[in-house]
């Protein structure tokens, strides 16, 4: 019996369907949640989502968010998430200099630094997410 996901950010459904396997990158490490999983609760880290259908894996870059499995189905509400092949390389990697060039900016207060590191592992989480996908299709 395949598991019912959706991803969804407060904006839009970025993924729906039937699954036989979903992993995310958990606050606590990687998990994989297979069919009829325990109903859990837990938070995101940066980093990849990868949904299997068929023996086909699907890639996706979240930024952060939760995991929620319930019986009938299984639930990421993510902060903000991008299919693979619908990140812009060239857009993360702007925002990876300027987060960095943010971080070295000594004027800031710890606020901002938090702000420039969070943003510089929202762009290299994509930046890796896109070049994985190129490499597996
Ligand atoms: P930027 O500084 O480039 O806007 P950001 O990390 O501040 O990046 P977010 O606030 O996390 O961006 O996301 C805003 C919206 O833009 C979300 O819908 C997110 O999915 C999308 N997005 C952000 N970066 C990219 C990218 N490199 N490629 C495709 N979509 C992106």
């Amino acid at each position: 019996m395949p598991i019912k996901l959706q991803i969804v950010t407060a904006e839009r459904l970025i993924f729906e369907g039937d699954v036989d396997e979903v992993n995310v990158p958990g606050q606590e490490g990687d998990m994989g949640i297979l069919p009829k999983h325990a109903p859990l609760m837990t938070t995101l880290r940066p980093g990849e989502i990868v949904v299997v259908t068929d023996k086909q894996p699907q890639f996706f870059a979240v930024s952060g968010g939760f995991l929620e499995v319930r019986p009938e189905r299984v639930i990421i509400l993510a902060d903000s998430a991008e299919r693979a092949d619908e990140i812009d390389i060239a857009r993360a990697q702007e925002a990876m200099e300027r987060a960095k060039a943010n971080m070295s900016d000594k004027t800031g207060g710890g606020l901002d630094a938090a702000a420039a590191e969070a943003a510089l592992a929202r762009a290299l989480t994509r930046v890796k997410v896109a070049n994985k996908r190129r490499k597996n299709n």
